[in-house]
């Protein structure tokens, strides 16, 4: 059965980028619907939810960090009354070498003065949709399709295997540019060079997988140690303390260092390997995590193509180029964080590509 609305605005993708500038259309008052092909909020924003008898904590799995200077999430934080704290990084750096051998207090924590979310950073997507009205976000709702003429229709898939057609006068892609290309087929045809242009662009930390540990005292504190660990032998290659602002459970998180194509089908050995690394670098208070979860980006769908699964060695320059700026006649506009011209990769990133797009929506209607 085929099901079909009408909007002004159709926002494809429900991430940080998608749903702030839903949270701007829904403050002026426009008219707009917001789909998402997962059936969750907030993209590579993800927590993992820890539930003892006493409360529930949440960890997060994707972004942790946001810095001094990212004046639109400090604001954004404010504005929505949360609140952020430091990254725990007093004592000593950990390092272990190619044989295992670890050695303490070498170097500072990498991530001093970074500013994590209370909560978590869910809590950040939650204020958001708390902020905006529920019918006008549809999850598990994965856009297959998007045909041009008077009205755009974009065709989309639900989880259930029902077809919606969303008619609107412009469709925003608040994702990743790579998978817009790779999964979503465009009437006209978008051309080749438009397809290698959003290809070109490599979609931040894709590629990436990490593991958190979570215990009930945050042993390596008593240690002396900031739980921040360098490491080239691995699997994780660097390690950062992820506990709650206060009280526990604690926590440690790693990135690992084995290449996507390799984590496909290892997930329990990657997690076997990543506790006794703990192991070696902090003592064997590391052995018996409260839940020990893998979090592998570079498998999502929605997040990463195979393209990703190739590490980056540098922060690639984002923005919008200018192939893709005008397409359909502005009607059709890129908005993930990989088209902010500033911050792009950053969930700051996220943030100011909903303003540009929020802008460029705006000056189109004077
Ligand atoms: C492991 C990791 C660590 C990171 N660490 C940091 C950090 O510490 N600090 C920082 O600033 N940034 C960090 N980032 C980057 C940060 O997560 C991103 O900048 C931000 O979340 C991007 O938001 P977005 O909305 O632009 O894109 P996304 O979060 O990717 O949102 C796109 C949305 O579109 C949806 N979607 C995809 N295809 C379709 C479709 N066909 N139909 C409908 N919906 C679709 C997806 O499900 C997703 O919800 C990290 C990312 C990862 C993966």
């Amino acid at each position: 059965m085929v099901t079909s609305t009408q909007t002004d605005i159709l926002i494809i993708g429900g991430g940080l980028s998608g749903l702030a500038l839903a949270y701007k259309l829904h403050k002026s008052s426009r008219s707009f619907h917001l789909v998402e092909a997962r059936n969750r909020l907030g993209g590579r924003v993800h927590a993992h939810l820890f539930k003892d008898k006493h409360k529930e904590t949440y960890y997060d799995l994707g972004p942790a960090w946001f810095w001094p200077g990212q004046l639109r999430i400090d604001n954004l934080i404010d504005e929505l009354r949360l609140e952020k704290f430091n990254q725990y990084s007093t004592g000593a750096l950990s390092y272990e070498d190619n044989t295992g051998y670890v050695q303490r207090g070498k170097g500072i924590s990498s991530m001093e003065g970074s500013y994590r979310l209370k909560g978590s950073l869910n809590a950040l997507i939650n204020a958001l949709a708390a902020n905006i009205p529920r019918e006008k976000i549809s999850l598990g709702l994965r856009a297959r399709k998007i045909c041009k003429d008077d009205v755009i229709a974009s065709h989309l898939i639900h989880r259930t295997g029902q077809t919606t057609k969303i008619n609107s006068n412009k469709v925003v892609l608040a994702l990743p540019p790579r998978i817009a290309a790779d999964s979503i087929d465009f009437k006209p045809k978008l051309s080749l060079s438009h397809l290698k242009a959003m290809n070109d662009i490599p979609t931040w930390m894709a590629g990436h997988a990490k593991v958190m540990a979570i215990y009930e005292h945050a042993f390596w504190r008593d240690q002396g140690l900031s739980g921040d660990a360098i490491s080239r032998r691995g699997p994780m290659v660097e390690i950062h303390d992820a506990s709650p602002p206060s009280g526990g459970p604690y926590a440690l998180f790693g990135f690992i260092g084995v290449p996507a194509n390799h984590r496909k089908g290892h997930e329990t050995a990657l997690l076997d390997a990543a506790k006794a690394q703990l192991i070696r670098v902090f003592g064997n208070a590391a052995n018996t995590p409260l839940d020990l979860i893998l979090q592998d980006w570079a498998l999502e769908d929605e997040t990463a193509t195979a393209l990703d699964h190739e590490g980056l060695s540098h922060h690639p320059n984002y923005g919008r180029p200018s192939i893709l700026k005008n397409l359909w006649d502005s009607r059709l506009i890129l908005g993930s964080t990989e088209t902010a011209p500033t911050f792009g990769g950053y969930l700051e990133g996220a943030l100011e590509a909903a303003e540009c797009v929020f802008d460029e929506l705006m000056s189109d209607e004077k």
